[in-house]
């Protein structure tokens, strides 16, 4: 056993890394080498581009174990990773979420032949190499369960794959169906009502509520447990995800870490916290959600009485050099935010310059005060605009 941590931080994504940066005495692990900018997968899978990712040891100077946890005893404050024993003051868990394919028939080995958007790099690049080969049929997109990383990331996708058929002259070899386990393409019904008339004008069809019981790779066939099913020549679906298995009480049927929403501690316990994908609060897997709870954190650790509000802010690119926001907290579901190339460029900004800002935290901060939902419910932003 080695020394007593004071703060073990368990897992090096936004939440992680956004709290040890703001901790004088962290120790930070993460199985991985690397801070990886998820949404380029995105751009992978659609542009072919390399995956953004940095060095943990080159953003964080503190203290950093590159070890893979394998276990938390919550009730003996003891962490048992690959390397060695520790026990902690203080635990925050953010390991994430990871995707579970293999909880649906036939998911998997459709992720290994056509890839996904959303898992890994080498997922993306079967996507990619997928979407540069093919030249007619149906192609199916969506949502099989609705417990996924980052809410709009599957519209996302389909309407930008439109895009480019639409670019390359074969959009009208393609049809474009969008399945989704919601009533609707999107799960918040202010948003859903944005984004569905653009999938509507674009030609898409969307099929819902569609929660994904088995796939017949062979026949290429897609079964729902509603009892439909669907034909298709290419497929890119988003898996299931869950939380973690790295503690074996305290989470719910899907993994998922029992935390006090508004606290961020882990229900019954005041030495262990959980922040980001991994927890089960109810707000959107969201790289803003994970950096706001850290922050809120950061906060409560200082002797402040702060409280997250369950504030997530998810850009959406909706092709044609627009984007849109889904801003929401736990008092309002979603604002009804139409595209702007305004927006498009904000969010640009973050792409481009992400290493940066996850530094100099003060751009973001302002940024997401000036759409805060309080002040932003009653801008002219929420028309139609240019
Ligand atoms: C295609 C795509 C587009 C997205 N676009 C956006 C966007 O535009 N805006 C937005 O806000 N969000 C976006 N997201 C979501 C966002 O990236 C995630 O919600 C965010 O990264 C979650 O942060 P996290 O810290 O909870 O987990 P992660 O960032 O996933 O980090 C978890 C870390 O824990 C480590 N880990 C896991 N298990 C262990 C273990 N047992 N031991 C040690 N280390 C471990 C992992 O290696 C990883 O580094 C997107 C996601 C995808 C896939």
């Amino acid at each position: 056993m080695s020394k007593v941590l004071r703060n073990a931080v368990i897992g090096g994504g936004v939440a992680g890394l956004t709290l040890s940066l703001g901790l004088s005495d962290s120790t930070l692990f993460d199985s991985g080498e690397y801070h990886i900018y998820q949404p380029s997968l995105l751009y992978t899978s659609l542009y072919g581009k390399d995956e953004k990712k940095r060095s943990i040891a080159n953003i964080y100077r503190g203290e950093f174990r590159n070890e893979k946890v394998k276990k938390i005893d919550l009730d003996d404050r003891r962490i048992i990773s690959n390397k060695n024993e520790y026990t902690y003051d203080r635990v925050i868990i953010c390991t994430g979420t990871y995707p579970d394919p293999g909880s649906i028939e036939g998911l998997g080995r459709l992720a290994e032949d056509s890839g996904d958007f959303v898992s890994s790099y080498t997922n993306a690049m079967k996507v990619y190499s997928r979407i540069s080969s093919m030249k007619s049929g149906t192609i199916v997109t969506g949502i099989t369960y609705p417990v996924y990383r980052f809410p709009p990331v599957a519209i996302e996708f389909t309407i930008l794959l439109e895009e480019i058929l639409r670019k390359r002259g074969v959009r009208k070899n393609f049809e474009i169906k969008f399945i989704s386990p919601f009533i609707g393409a999107y799960p918040a019904r202010v948003m859903d009502s944005v984004l569905t008339p653009i999938m509507k004008e674009r030609g898409i069809e969307i099929i819902s509520p569609f929660n994904v019981d088995r796939i017949d790779v062979n026949k290429r066939e897609i079964y729902s447990l509603e009892g439909d099913s669907l034909i298709y020549d290419h497929a890119f679906l988003v898996p299931p995800f869950r939380g973690t298995d790295i503690i074996d009480k305290c989470v719910n049927e899907d993994g998922f870490i029992n935390t006090d929403k508004e606290k961020l501690n882990i229900k019954g316990y005041d030495d262990a916290f959980a922040l980001g994908d991994v927890t089960s609060i109810p707000s959107a897997k969201s790289g803003a959600t994970a950096y706001l709870e850290a922050k809120t954190l950061l906060r409560r650790f200082k002797g402040e009485d702060a409280l997250y509000d369950g504030r997530t802010n998810c850009p959406v690119y909706v092709g044609d050099k627009r984007a849109t926001f889904v801003v929401s907290n736990y008092r309002h579901e979603a604002l009804r935010i139409y595209p702007r190339r305004s927006y498009y460029y904000a969010r640009k900004f973050l792409d481009m310059f992400y290493f940066y800002l996850i530094r100099h935290t003060e751009l973001i901060d302002s940024y997401l005060r000036r759409f805060d939902p309080e002040r932003f419910r009653s801008q002219e932003h929420t028309q139609q605009g240019p």
